[in-house]
């Protein structure tokens, strides 16, 4: 059988790339944020970019988008992996500075991969993953959260209905792909229940591991 010549867009040795995972509410948004001050990361978070791409006046993919978002569910991988390839592209055009020199770049994709065939495609096709944060905390700390969020949040995914199908979701398609990394050696696991500072220490010390 031929081998696959399939070679991914950017090449890991230059562009680091760091998947977060956790559950809806684990406060993913939260510490990218964060860390973006301390390591000058470009966050990409895939909610943002699929409710962006929503939102876009002639946009096919709309409606789709609008579908999934309401039901908790997954968005077509193909949707939103050329949504963060573009994003990426755009990024390391016009940034420079430091980490940001010769085609280099720093990414934190936030809320991705949420299936497989998302983490063996962008792996494969776009780029290799260095590492994977995975805040782990329990659906009750999640669920308090996200409904407290719902306060200000605006989301129309921020309810009670929506967020039992988001933690289904989350259950059935994310989880096999945060095992998938654990066994690939991969996995950062934080313990994302203390106080956001206590979250961000531990994992401001994983990023600055990878980086050593
Ligand atoms: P995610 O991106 O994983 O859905 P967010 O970062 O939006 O989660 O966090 C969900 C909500 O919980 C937000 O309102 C955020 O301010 C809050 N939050 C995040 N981290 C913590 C924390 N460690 N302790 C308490 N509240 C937090
Ligand atoms: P989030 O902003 O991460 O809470 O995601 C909100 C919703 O966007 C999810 O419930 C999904 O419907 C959709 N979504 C976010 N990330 C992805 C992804 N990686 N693949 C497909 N759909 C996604």
């Amino acid at each position: 059988m031929a081998e696959s010549t399939l070679s991914p867009v950017f090449d890991a040795q230059k562009v680091t790339v760091i998947y977060v995972l956790g559950g809806p509410g684990a406060g993913k948004g939260t510490q990218c944020g964060r860390l973006v001050e301390t390591f000058g990361f470009c966050h990409l978070s895939a909610g943002d970019l699929l409710r962006e791409e929503q939102n876009r006046d002639g946009s096919e993919y709309g409606e789709l988008i609008r579908g999934c978002i309401q039901e908790g569910a997954i968005v077509p991988s193909t949707v939103t992996m050329k949504l963060l390839e573009n994003a990426m592209t755009e990024e390391l055009e016009k940034r420079t500075g430091d980490g940001w020199t010769d085609g280099e770049g720093r990414f934190l994709i936030d809320g991705f991969p949420r299936k497989m065939d998302q983490a063996l495609g962008f792996d494969e096709t776009v780029c290799l993953a260095a590492l994977v944060i995975f805040f782990n905390t329990s659906e009750e700390v999640m669920r308090e959260r996200l409904l407290k969020r719902a306060k200000t949040s605006g989301r129309e995914d921020d309810n009670v209905e929506t967020i039992i199908k988001r933690f289904r979701t989350y259950n059935e398609q994310t989880m096999p792909v945060i095992e998938y990394y654990k066994t690939q050696g991969k996995l950062a696991e934080i313990n994302g229940t203390g106080s956001i500072e206590e979250v961000n220490r531990l994992a401001s010390a994983a990023v600055r591991e990878l980086f050593s």
